[in-house]
């Protein structure tokens, strides 16, 4: 062989042990992430809700979070590697790497092997169950429709439905304005002062991380008379989190509220306005009342003034709750603490009262 020869047939294995090194990359990326998985509308109650999915052997399996659609408790044990839920009085596990469940016995208090048409896998870090299995051993009725490819569950788990509050349902001119994600010390200071001199009650969804660094201004608030809501402790979206750390989220911001103003509250904002059944299950146990908006300003994208003012007069209506904000990330809130005095001259003049959230809801 020449030397010549040997050269390329060293390039060649060289070129090719990079090709299959991209490829083996590029395979792993493949594999790891959620997102390139298909998505597909499930109906959850004649609601469609997407979901990513993976078929194997002929079984559709989804994320063990999308159940929490349904008003399923979904939770992780650590201890046993396997997915818990819990609806309609029944309680069961799947084991990740497992074709099997085990299915708890509440009048014995024992856990019985249960079967499972494909095992439950783990994908980008997430537990994925088979569909029709976990919906049937739920109390559930799954069907496919095979002419349309949709597929249709019905959950038969009544949950309070009312407990979705965006506005208050009267003719009376009253409105509450709300601000999200506080207490901090740059904006939360100047609003309260605005809200001071213009004798205007708001109700302030408080995260339970900023509480325990903002105790004075925490305390600030409520001494001026202002409602609070609990808005999570570390703002996380609630649809990606298992059920016992949803309620601890709530309750840990709970117990800090009491800490440092004496008094827990009954009100309760999702981060983002997200939030799947099971969670309101979590909130209807707790009696907490479940609070979203009318009014959207917007002002977090750190809009200018009049176009919050403008968003304002478009949108608002007898019993409406605005959203705004006051957090501290650069200047973005500029604009919604400039538009403040601004919304409440005019509001006022258009024959608004101002509200807390509770007052608004007692009419
Ligand atoms: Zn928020």
């Amino acid at each position: 062989m020449s030397k010549h020869a040997i050269a390329s047939l060293k390039l060649i294995f060289f070129s090719s042990s990079i090709i299959s090194l991209i490829l083996s990359f590029t395979l792993i990326k493949v594999h790891a992430e959620e997102s390139m998985l298909p998505q597909a509308p499930i109906f959850i109650d004649e609601e469609p809700v997407t979901t990513s999915y993976m078929m194997r052997s002929g079984h559709i399996l989804v994320p063990a979070l999308f159940f929490k659609h349904t008003g399923a408790l979904v939770d992780w044990d650590h201890e046993y590697q396997s997915v818990v839920f819990q609806a309609n009085g029944k309680k069961f596990a799947l084991p990740v790497g497992k074709k099997f469940t085990d299915d708890y016995d509440s009048t014995t208090g024992t856990w019985k092997r249960g079967s499972l048409s494909t095992e439950t896998v783990q994908f980008d870090g997430k537990p994925f169950v088979p569909l029709v299995d976990v919906s049937k051993k739920l109390g559930m009725n799954v069907k496919y429709d095979p002419v349309i490819n949709r597929t249709f569950i019905t959950t038969n788990i009544s949950l309070n439905k009312s407990n979705f509050i965006q506005k208050a349902d009267t003719s009376e001119k009253l409105v509450a304005l709300t601000f999200d994600d506080g207490p901090e010390n740059h904006y939360t200071p100047m609003i309260l002062d605005i809200l001071k001199e213009k004798g205007v009650p708001a109700t302030f969804f408080v995260i339970g991380d900023e509480i325990s660094s903002y105790p004075e201004i925490m305390r600030r608030i409520v001494n001026e008379g202002h409602s609070i809501g609990n808005h999570t402790w570390s703002h996380p979206d609630l649809r990606k989190g298992w059920s016992s750390k949803v309620r601890e989220e709530i309750q840990s911001t709970q117990q800090e509220l009491q800490r440092v103003v004496g008094r827990k509250s009954d009100l309760f904002r999702p981060p983002y306005g997200a939030i799947t059944k099971a969670d309101l299950m979590v909130l209807n146990e707790i009696g907490m009342r479940n609070i979203h908006w009318s009014v959207d300003t917007l002002d977090w994208g750190g809009l200018p003034a009049d176009d919050i003012l403008e968003i304002v007069h478009q949108d608002i209506s007898p019993g409406g709750i605005i959203l705004q904000h006051n957090f501290q990330h650069g200047l973005l809130l500029d604009g919604s603490v400039e538009a403040l005095p601004r919304i409440i001259d005019d509001l006022r003049q258009q024959g608004y009262t101002f509200v807390t959230i509770q007052t608004l809801l007692s009419r």
